[in-house]
């Protein structure tokens, strides 16, 4: 755990559950290269923004404003959960397992 993730609280209740897999059933309207009923994997670092010094850096495990899976946001044992698309979601269809790698050590 990034002592980023240390300083974040946890909004109660959430539903826990991180580096969860799930197929998607709505999806945003600018999302590319990914399509409704896709098997995703949804790490736990959900979310960075892209823009502070960290993210800038390559360090994207210590950004400034994270969201992470099943700690700041609900996660697996939830019925749905929202997945940020510019982080990692890796596209689990037939043959496309590489991209989950990082999920499963
Ligand atoms: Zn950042």
């Amino acid at each position: 755990m990034s002592s980023t993730a240390i300083s974040r609280r946890h909004s109660t209740p959430m539903i826990p559950g991180h580096e969860i897999v799930g197929r998607i059933d709505t999806i945003g309207p600018h999302v590319e290269g990914l399509h409704l009923g896709d098997r995703v994997g949804i790490p736990w670092l959900g979310h960075t923004c892209g823009r502070c010094s960290y993210c800038q850096h390559g360090a994207e495990n210590f950004c400034s404003q994270p969201i992470f899976t099943g700690y700041t946001s609900d996660a697996g044992f939830a019925t749905a959960v929202v997945a940020h698309a510019n982080q990692a979601l890796a596209d689990l269809r037939a043959g496309r397992f590489q991209g989950a790698a990082v999920l499963v050590p």
